[in-house]
């Protein structure tokens, strides 16, 4: 086992699952002691300027690099609340033969429900063992740069540029740029390591609101309801099945948005409805906005007694235009990946990630790859070669904003993992 794998798998053992109902910042207190682990970390390999920030943000620079722009690397230490990550206890499959992997019990991991893994056969699968989730998302993309750190001290003759690094709470639930201090940071352009497979280097996200529906009735006993009730119950019912299923999310792929109503509620006073709308064009998200507030009209007209409010809130935005200001961002990714043999291409998230808040904060952030895939779920998995082979890459692209565009793979030299 490499050191790459076991500095993940240490983290993976702490809890961090983040909560949104949590009120102080990070929301729960696991993700401060890996935040506290890393800050040592980080002042054990001679790293100067380590702040952990009270409210969970660690700040770093790395000693070194050159050049007038300054890069950026950040990874978030918490983990979805969709599932438990307490207690995660890795599971390693080495050797994978490619066949349908039993995590546990009458669980199974199947490539042919997930082609990017069946690209790893032949190497080792990473698991939790089917009770928890497993972290790769993103503990994968602090091990890479805890790693891609290590690396930059122990080889201090390879060019590169200035390098800030950050590690951030709370991502999963929407908050992990709330207290960023961009200044603090002190990056120009940065990326982020909290994607899927290596060799992608995502450069658009989608644009996002979420929708709030409450609709109050009028509630009368049963009894004598005739011509009087208004039941908010039946609305929400109507709203649904206004709603088209060819824009659900399980019925949308590649460059298509969505509209996803995923929360109900409700009694005979009133029901309330949280739709999430998503798409990667401002005129999309605009159009799906338009239908949702022609439904409340309509639902409005057809139910005068109910009050029907209809609340559209911004979550995050598409930065695809704002990447393009720096071609570099892209580029430079795009050859440090080739030069670790990868075929890289240019994709998109279809979710949102820091990096997308965090340009339209001054700072372009593209994402890059962790090797993981089935984040927020007890399948998740993480592929050692496709951890190494997405360390590698950024390592390559490190250098090549150092003015290295060489074809060699860093990983000639042993004292890189
Ligand atoms: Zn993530």
């Amino acid at each position: 086992m490499n050191d790459l794998v076991r500095r993940f798998i240490r983290y993976a053992g702490i809890d961090t699952g983040s909560d949104p109902s949590g009120t102080d910042a990070p929301s729960t207190t696991g993700q401060t002691v890996l935040l506290k682990l890393l800050s040592e970390e980080l002042k054990e390999m001679g790293v100067r300027d380590v702040r952990l920030d009270p409210r969970g943000i660690l700040y770093a620079t790395v000693p070194g690099g050159t050049g007038g722009t300054t890069i950026g690397l950040l990874a978030h230490v918490d983990t979805s609340p969709a599932v438990s990550g307490a207690g995660v206890r890795p599971r390693l499959h080495s050797d994978w033969d490619g066949s349908p992997l039993e995590i546990a019990p009458g669980l199974f991991l199947d490539p042919s429900e997930c082609p990017e893994l069946g690209r790893w056969k032949g190497g080792t699968i990473i698991t939790s063992d089917g009770s928890t989730l497993l972290g790769a998302d993103d503990k994968a993309g602090v091990a890479i740069i805890m790693e891609a750190v290590r690396w930059m001290m122990e080889n201090p003759e390879v060019p590169r540029p200035r390098v800030a690094v950050a590690f951030t709470p709370d991502e999963e639930i929407g908050r992990g740029m709330d207290n960023f201090d961009v200044k603090a940071f002190g990056a120009d352009l940065a990326y982020t390591v909290d994607g899927e497979q290596p060799g992608s280097v995502d450069s658009a996200t989608f644009n996002a609101c979420r929708a709030d529906w409450r609709i109050r009735g009028v509630e009368v006993h049963p009894g004598s309801a005739l011509g009087r009730l208004v039941n908010p119950v039946r609305i929400a019912g109507e709203l649904l099945a206004m709603m088209k299923p060819e824009e659900m999310p399980e019925n949308s792929g590649g460059d298509q948005g969505f509209e996803y109503p995923m929360e109900i509620s409700g009694n005979s006073t009133e029901a309330r409805v949280g739709v999430i709308l998503r798409d990667f064009s401002d005129s999309g998200l605009a159009a799906r906005e338009e239908r949702m507030r022609s439904m409340e009209r309509l639902l409005a007209l057809k139910h005068p007694r109910a009050e029907i409010t209809l609340d559209i809130t911004r979550q995050y935005s598409n930065p695809a235009e704002i990447l393009k200001s720096d071609g570099r961002l892209v580029e430079y990714a795009m050859r440090g990946a080739a030069m670790a043999g990868l075929e890289p291409r240019e994709s998109s998230i279809r979710g949102g990630t820091d990096g997308s808040r965090l340009s339209f904060m001054g700072v372009p952030t593209v994402n890059l790859p962790t090797g993981g895939g089935f984040f927020h779920s007890r399948r998740e998995w993480l592929a050692v070669e496709g951890m190494e082979k997405a360390f590698e890459s950024l390592v390559n692209t490190l250098r090549v904003w150092g003015g290295d565009s060489g074809g060699r793979g860093c990983l000639d030299n042993p004292k890189s993992l």
